[in-house]
């Protein structure tokens, strides 16, 4: 799988690429990263990205210009490149979609910065737009890093155990039982006693059932999703 990253701050991605899981699935070909800064196309002397607002408010706007000249570039190298644009004003990223765009070849990511990049430039090139959360980031790069990442551990031989996809919160509406690491017994502290013997049945039905209290706590809306599942499937 092939990213691009189209931003005017790729030194703000690539540290993320240089250690752990990433790093080994680009050392193993799995993964290629690239980058594409539309600064390189502006026709501005001064190679110029934004400018004021067209009917006024605050702040500066990315131009039309040098991103659609970066990615007509980046359609002419590959036709086939499905391109995401980062903003706010979006449906909220979601692990359904995470493993969905884990099947496509070539995902380019589009990061915003100063209060926005030109609506045109959206409705011309965007395959889908995302965001990652009700609140605003200084710019896209971080938010296209979190979709690249999620993304990313859903592509086979990316992590190292396949297994752990499939337990993972959000595969079902129940989020993951509290998990636990050796020694037994940290700081007057020990871990839940049925986890320690070795009976399975009874292992799963009290993660099911810490599941459950951690999903009403934290997610309601989630475990009623939960209830009306298991409800149909009596
Ligand atoms: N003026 C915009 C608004 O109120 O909707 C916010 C612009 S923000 C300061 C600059 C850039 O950061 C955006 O163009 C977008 O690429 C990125 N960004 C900020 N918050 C984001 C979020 N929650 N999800 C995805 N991208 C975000």
């Amino acid at each position: 799988m092939k990213f691009t990253f189209v931003t005017l701050f790729s030194n703000l991605i690539e540290g993320y690429f240089q250690d752990s899981i990433l790093k080994r699935a680009i050392d193993k070909n799995l993964l290629e990263i690239e980058y594409l800064n539309p600064r390189d196309f502006s026709e501005n002397k001064h190679s110029k990205v934004d400018d004021t607002a067209v009917g006024g408010g605050a702040g500066m706007v990315m131009n039309p210009q040098p991103l659609y000249d970066s990615l007509k570039e980046l359609q002419k190298a590959d036709e086939d490149v499905h391109i995401i644009f980062l903003t706010p004003v979006a449906k909220p990223f979601r692990q359904n979609d995470a493993k969905r765009l884990a099947k496509k070849e070539h995902i380019a990511f589009v990061s915003g910065r100063y209060e926005g990049i030109d609506e045109r430039v959206i409705e011309e090139f965007a395959d889908e737009v995302f965001s990652i959360g009700d609140y605003i980031l200084t710019g896209g790069e971080l938010a296209s890093l979190v979709i690249c990442d999620a993304v990313s551990r859903n592509i086979e031989g990316v992590l190292g155990n396949s297994g752990s996809l499939e337990v993972e919160s959000f595969e079902t509406p129940l989020l993951e039982a509290p998990s636990f690491s050796k020694p037994q017994e940290y700081e007057n502290n020990s871990v839940p006693s049925e986890y320690l013997k070795g009976n399975h049945s009874n292992i799963r039905s009290i993660k099911l059932a810490l599941s459950e209290c951690k999903t009403k706590f934290f997610r309601p809306e989630q475990l009623l999703k939960h209830r009306t599942r298991k409800s149909y499937e009596k």
